[in-house]
Formats: structure tokens, sequence, C-alpha cells
């Protein structure tokens, strides 16, 4: 199968194509042409995924994909964007057509839930890696960015810590979520594939004065610490207040709960921050837990000791 046959086959269907958020000219020729609505401003962010590094080389092509496509979309999510479009640059080792309908179809899953087009891309022969490029909209000068947290806002975290780390070591052996028998571990082995974009959180954020917003790709310490960095502030956290789940905490020795849950990375949760005296009523389609509140010092400290809470998230050099 050549080149653009497989293109064709694979990436210009329907499911990933067929959206009309705004892609006047698609995947066919040397660029996409995308419009953007006036008052509006794009938010772009690309990803790439190494097999043997991000995912196992193993592992089912469908949620290879929905999960590059997860951790790309995350980013938008973060900055409070509308998903508009993105693009997929492919490189193979061969071009294996069961591989590639897996592959397809759990781009398309995806995609189709989160509403964005695949507007173009790249196909090339060489070690498998997947690498995507996310656009969405915000209105002009409204992006979500990490510097805008102050001093007296909370901190809230979306959802549960710590699943995807606990995932991660299920994915490692090999076991997907279709074929464990535990559905604990199942659901473990979900929240490391299929993990969910908060599109609708951010975009509720954008909306309702968030001071600053991040999505959880390497640990809460860690992605936490990057707001603090770049608001110049320091936090304060509740550890006790961690958000975990039952299948988390029934599965992970207690004496793991705060390394994994804090430091565990690729939940693809968000970390934002609002004004104390904002009193909003949050959106019932995602759990959110304050957890904490900015302060005036250096780094993140246990409110609980005042002591620095030590751990550290992965990276990757
Ligand atoms: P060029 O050589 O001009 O860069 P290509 O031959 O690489 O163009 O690609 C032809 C068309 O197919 C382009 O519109 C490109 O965006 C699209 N494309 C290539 N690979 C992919 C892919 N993996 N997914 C989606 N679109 C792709
Ligand atoms: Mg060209």
């Amino acid at each position: 199968m050549d080149e653009f046959s497989l293109i064709h086959r694979y990436f210009n269907r329907a499911e990933l194509t067929s959206n009309t958020t705004g892609v006047n000219l698609g995947i066919g020729d040397d660029c996409a042409v995308v419009a953007v609505e006036p008052g509006r401003q794009l938010v772009q962010s690309i990803d790439t995924h190494v097999s043997g590094v991000h995912f196992p080389a193993s592992a089912p092509p469908n949620l290879i994909a929905y999960r590059a496509l997860a951790a790309a979309l995350s980013d938008l999510a973060a900055m409070g964007g509308k998903p508009h479009s993105f693009y997929l640059a492919l490189t193979l080792p061969r071009a294996d057509q069961v591989w590639l309908e897996g592959f397809s179809t759990g781009l398309s899953e995806l995609a189709v839930k989160a509403g964005v087009v695949l507007a173009g891309g790249d196909t090339t022969r060489g070690p498998l890696t997947i690498s995507i490029m996310v656009q969405g909209t915000v209105p002009a000068g409204g992006a979500l960015v990490r510097s805008g947290a102050r001093i007296g806002d909370d901190i809230y975290v979306s959802g549960t810590l710590g699943d995807a780390a606990a995932g991660l070591k299920y994915a490692l052996a090999g076991q997907v979520p279709d074929s464990v028998g535990d559905d604990r571990e199942a659901w473990l082995l979900e929240r490391f594939y299929k993990p969910s974009a908060r599109l609708q959180l951010g975009q509720w954020l954008q909306q309702s004065g968030a001071t600053s917003a991040i999505d959880i790709s390497d640990g809460l310490l860690a992605d936490l610490g990057h707001i603090l960095e770049s608001s110049e502030a320091g936090a304060s956290l509740d550890l006790e207040q961690i958000p975990r789940s039952a299948a988390f905490q029934a599965v992970i020795e207690p004496e793991l709960h705060n390394h994994l849950s804090l430091s565990g990375g690729e939940d693809f949760e968000l970390c934002f921050t609002l004004p104390s005296d904002l009193e909003l009523q949050f959106p019932d389609f995602c759990q959110v837990t304050k957890v904490g509140r900015i302060i005036k010092a250096e780094g993140i400290i246990d409110q609980a000791t005042g002591e620095p809470v030590q751990s550290r998230g992965y990276r990757h050099f």
C-alpha cells in the first residue's frame, strides 16, 4: 500500500474530516486552510509520543491513538480553548493494515467526542512515533495562562490523581482494559489509555474568571510548580484533600498514595486557580476539589506541617 492510498484510506475518512468547525480545505493539498471566527485567537500545541517511551510498543493501536490525541487536547483544555482541528505526523515501521485500522478507529472515537477535525499531517517510515498538533480558539486576549495566579487564590484540581500512574503498572505488564478480570485494574488501565481531556471544564474556567490553569502531565507538584514559577508565588497544599479514586486506594499500597497522586504523571487533569472571593457554582461535568491556596512563599508547603512538600515529577532528561 503506497503512502497516498494509506492516507486516503485511514485518515481522510468521514469521521475524522467531516466536521464543520472551520476547516475550509483539509487533507489533500499542500496546506490546510482554516477559518477563525472574528474576535478569537488560535491556541496551538504539539505533542510527540514515542513507542517504548510513552506507551508499550505492543499496546493496542486504538488506545495508542486515543491517548496521543487526548494528551494533545489536554493542552487545549488547560488554555481554555475550544477545539478546532488537529494535524497528525505519523512515523511507522511498516504499513500494517490491521494496526492502521485500529489506530484510525481510536483516533476517530475521540475526535468525534471532542469535536475536532483532522486537517492534515505527514506520513513517514521509521520507528513508531506519533506527533499530534492541535489547535483551538479562545476569545482574543482570553487564553488561560500559567502566569495569572495571585496570592490568596484557591487552588483546585479536577478528577482524581494518581490513576494513570497506577494504570501504567498494568499497561507495562502488557494488560489492556478489555482483557483484565479485575474491574478496578481495568478502570485504572482506562485512566491510563483513555484520559479525559477536560475541554468542557477548561472552557468554563476561561469564561468564569479562573486566574491560571495547567494540565497535569508530569504530576501535580511539578505542574503546580510551573504555575508558581510563572506567577512568582508559592502554594500551601492540604494533602488530605488530594482526590484519589476508590480503585486507586484499593490497589495501591498506602505508603505510595502520596507519592503517586502528587508526582505520578499523565492523569491529564487540570490544576487551576480561582480568586477566593468568586462564588462559583461548579458545573457537574466533572469532579473538582479545592486542594490549597496561593501564598507568598518559595515552592510548595504542606499546610499541616509548614514544611516543603518533597517529590518530583517525571522528567525526560
Ligand atoms: P506534501 O508532500 O506536500 O507535504 P504530503 O504528501 O505529505 O504533502 O501529504 C499530502 C496530504 O495528506 C496533505 O494534505 C497532508 O496534510 C495530508 N497527510 C499526510 N499524512 C497525513 C496523516 N498521517 N494524517 C492526515 N493527513 C495527512
Ligand atoms: Mg507539498
